[in-house]
């Protein structure tokens, strides 16, 4: 289990994260709604080890204590961020990002099964492996993204938009990826713009406005609750509260 206790981080004297409270399961995919600036990619790198928490934070992966260490050894505890815009080595190829992703201790021994994981995942990865990464469109460079990520074995991925700006079909891939990912037993933490979509495959979720965590509970109750349908589900879904959302 990831948990995430007493979690508050400011820039400067700009609080951006006050004393968060949050728990993912291996396996479990769960989503982190919010407007923009509520806090959400500092709540992700946060966790990361990318930004310093406040001394009282505890941040624990199978009761092993993360808060204040190094991002490396972050991934050796076995969380993996695919940030926002993707962060991916626009000029190697396809293949040179995917073995750089195994660089941790932990990955190097799996590194040809979770190879064989990612092109299973992602059969476009397995045409292009030679393509110099910029050059690819931008969902199979978050492709790409997620793909670098598992080549490190996590137990917890976190992504931060993963799809933003991309096609609704490409945007219907991803979020089977990130289901069949929660599926192989990986917790998923996922901040995302399209409530819907990450709500129909999430197990959980929770709302953080300016910084503090406002709403948690399971996707069902999420989608049911007026303040969510209105703030981040759309004024369609809104007026009809009848709606079944895709589960697909
Ligand atoms: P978005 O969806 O727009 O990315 P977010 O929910 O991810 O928003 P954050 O990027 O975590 O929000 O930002 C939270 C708050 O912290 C915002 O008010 C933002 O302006 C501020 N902030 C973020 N990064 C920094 C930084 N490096 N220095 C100063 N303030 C920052």
């Amino acid at each position: 289990m990831l948990e995430i206790r007493h979690l508050s981080v400011s820039y400067g004297q700009h609080r951006a994260l006050a004393d968060v409270v949050l728990t993912a399961n291996r396996g479990e995919i769960v989503v982190i709604l919010g407007a923009n600036g509520a806090g959400k990619s500092t709540l992700l790198k946060a966790v990361a080890g990318l930004v310093a928490a406040a001394p009282d934070a505890s941040i624990r992966i199978r009761d092993r204590e993360l808060a204040g260490e190094e991002p490396h050894r972050i991934v050796e505890a076995g969380i993996a961020l695919v940030p926002e815009g993707r962060g991916i080595f626009g000029d190697l190829t396809v293949r040179e990002n995917l073995q750089l992703g195994a660089y941790a201790a932990r990955a190097r021994h799996d590194e040809a099964r979770n190879h064989a994981r990612v092109l299973a995942l992602f059969p476009r990865l397995a045409e292009r492996m030679s393509q110099t990464a910029r050059t690819m469109s931008g969902g199979e460079q978050q492709m790409l993204a997620i793909g670098r990520a598992l080549m490190s074995s996590p137990e917890f991925l976190l992504l931060d938009e993963p799809s933003l700006g991309l096609s609704p079909l490409v945007c219907r891939e991803l979020f089977a990826a990130l289901k069949e990912i929660g599926a192989s037993g990986i917790g998923v933490l996922l901040v995302e713009q399209n409530a819907k979509q990450s709500l129909a495959i999430a197990q959980r979720g929770y709302v953080i406005e300016t910084g503090r965590i406002t709403l948690a509970g399971k996707s069902e109750m999420l989608r049911a609750d007026p303040a969510v349908r209105r703030a981040y589900l759309g004024a369609a879904a809104a007026a009809s509260s009848t709606d079944t959302p895709s589960t697909d």
